[in-house]
């Protein structure tokens, strides 16, 4: 249990109004949730204070190795006024998994989930109410020590800050056109692929300006080996159903493990939908595409939670899939998760918590 600090803000800033479009990640609340390490103390101090800048020393570590981990979930409000998180245990555990793998300290799953509770019942008026809107929250930890060697740092920040959000798409679930790199790649099998690390996403970038010169909005990885297993995108991992199978890439390490990847899995197990996780190479989705056994394409991830795919450019080969149109089984997905985390729909996994 934490002892956390509140101390609010004098100036509470102006909500933005019910027709903002809320874009992503560009509106912060009025506060956010501080808690330090030192060796020796641990974790300590725990705070909610009002949002704004923080000082840091220009040699402080994270500026220069990015030993700097990150999360995201939402928050939504429900039809009776109800404030609910979507498994956040789940990031709390994933959270440990890249905090391990990048010499970060664990914190304790039920303090992280605790200090996301209550910044979030702080600024709960800050959860937008209009369909399809959310508060996006966004914890992170930074290593701080004053210090250019190389080593993990003694000194860290976690910091939960919030940001309303509009739908991801505004337009509705319109398939996105996805760009396969042949060039580049993300990650490799023990390399820092499963961790949610702002490292994952600087070696994403220059394929990600390549993409959008191209008209394409996101890019989807192979393997940085063998150059042809699907791996994820951007920041979505990615099903496809193959004549009536569900198939995912298996976790082999690369990957980031998603938090709606798994409930997407649980919940096609519940529907007695054949779900695999394996291998699977980028001919194999041509093939399947040339047989017309490519039914649906789609992503996976907290902010677009299910993400149609409309489009897919591999070298000079493309594929149209479904001509445009959402499949079935990406629809019910879409609306079963988001009716699961609307409090529309019974909880039956005991996914949702109440703040
Ligand atoms: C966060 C993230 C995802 C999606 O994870 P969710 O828990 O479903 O939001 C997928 N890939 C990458 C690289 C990510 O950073």
């Amino acid at each position: 249990m934490l002892d956390i600090r509140i101390e609010k803000t004098k100036t509470p800033k102006a909500k933005p109004a019910a027709d903002d479009p809320l874009k992503f990640g560009t509106i912060f609340t009025d506060h956010m949730f501080i808690m330090d390490y030192e060796t020796e103390k641990g974790w300590h101090d725990a705070r909610i204070v009002p949002y704004g800048k923080i000082s840091l020393e220009p040699s402080a570590m994270v500026f220069h190795y990015g030993q700097e981990m990150f999360e995201g979930l939402k928050a939504y409000k429900t039809e009776d006024g109800r404030i609910l998180l979507f498994r956040p245990d789940k990031n709390a555990e994933r959270t440990n998994n890249t905090n391990r793998r990048l010499c970060i300290p664990e914190i304790p799953k039920e303090d992280f989930v605790q200090a996301i509770k209550a910044v979030v019942k702080v600024d709960e008026a800050w959860v937008p109410e209009k369909e399809g809107t959310s508060l996006y929250i966004r914890p992170f930890i930074i290593s701080v020590d004053p210090f250019l060697g190389v080593r993990p740092s003694n000194t860290y920040m976690f910091m939960i800050i919030l940001s309303p959000v509009g739908p991801y798409y505004p337009e509705g679930l319109d398939p996105v056109k996805i760009w396969i790199e042949d060039e580049y790649v993300r990650a490799v099998k023990g390399g820092i692929g499963e961790a949610k690390t702002g490292g994952n996403y600087a070696a994403s970038l220059k394929s990600q300006v390549k993409a959008h010169e191209e008209g394409y909005s996101q890019v989807l990885w192979l393997d940085g080996v063998h150059r042809k297993y699907i791996e994820e995108v951007g920041a979505m991992n990615i099903f496809f159903k193959i004549a009536g199978k569900v198939i995912t890439p298996e976790l082999t390490g690369s990957i980031l493990p998603g938090v709606t990847r798994d409930s997407v899995i649980a919940l096609c197990k519940e529907w007695k939908l054949p779900v695999e996780e394996r291998r699977i190479s980028i001919d194999e989705i041509f093939e399947a595409y040339e047989n017309n056994t490519l039914e649906e394409v789609f992503g996976t991830g907290t902010a677009a939670v299910i993400s149609p795919v409309g489009h897919l450019r591999w070298e000079n080969r493309i594929m149209q899939v479904r001509d445009g149109s959402i499949g079935p089984v990406s629809h019910k997905l879409y609306d079963t998760l988001t009716g699961i985390q609307l409090g529309k729909l019974p909880d039956t996994h005991n996914w949702t918590v109440q703040v």
